[in-house]
């Protein structure tokens, strides 16, 4: 197994594409700045840029695999106090890329996207953001309640009043995150 380490340059792995990196079983260590992921500033504001450790390879099905994990901090506003919470993210990355939509289908029809992410990514240069944005984002708390089992205690600002406890779970921001995520990748 051949390790990339994390003095790899973008430029370096310019020089590879995912199918090469899978063939090697590379395991590729990367900081990510903060800026490079867009759909962030709709959700949350990252704090620190994204570590990621992932390992390439292809599965006894010639589907190619990555796993790893994605770690950062974030800074989200809670809808019901408006405090703003600091989190540690931390996610699991346990996916099959394709190289398109048609691939993706394909997939689907035979259940991987049961057993791993479905992740389409171009043929082009390796972009570790394409794979661990989209976790990233599903790894923010969705609801009050999640922020509560991470330990946030709401302040007694305007927004706790009595009574609003449908409208807090509707306006929350992450809710329904995923179907947006799915629905953009139609
Ligand atoms: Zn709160």
């Amino acid at each position: 197994m051949i390790a990339v380490h994390s003095a790899l340059s973008v430029f370096s792995l310019n020089s590879q594409n995912y199918i090469s990196l899978a063939k090697r079983e590379a395991k590729v260590e990367q900081n990510l700045s903060a800026g490079a992921f867009q759909k962030f500033a709709d959700s949350g504001e990252l704090i620190t840029g994204v570590t990621v450790s992932l390992a390439f390879y292809f599965d006894d099905q010639r589907k190619l695999n990555v796993d790893g994990t994605a770690k950062t901090k974030a800074r989200i506003i809670c809808f019901r106090c408006n405090q703003s919470i600091m989190l540690d993210l931390c996610s699991e990355i346990s996916s099959i890329l394709v190289f398109s939509e048609e691939e993706a289908v394909k997939a689907t029809k035979v259940g991987e996207h049961l057993r791993k992410e479905l992740v389409v990514v171009s043929k082009n240069e390796p972009d570790m953001v394409d794979i661990v944005e989209d976790e990233l984002l599903l790894s923010l708390p969705q609801s009050v309640e999640q922020l509560e089992f991470l330990g946030h205690k709401c302040g007694s600002g305007k927004n706790a009043s009595k009574g609003e406890t449908g409208l807090i779970e509707r306006q929350f921001p992450f809710a329904g995150l995923r179907d947006k995520i799915e629905a953009s990748k139609e």
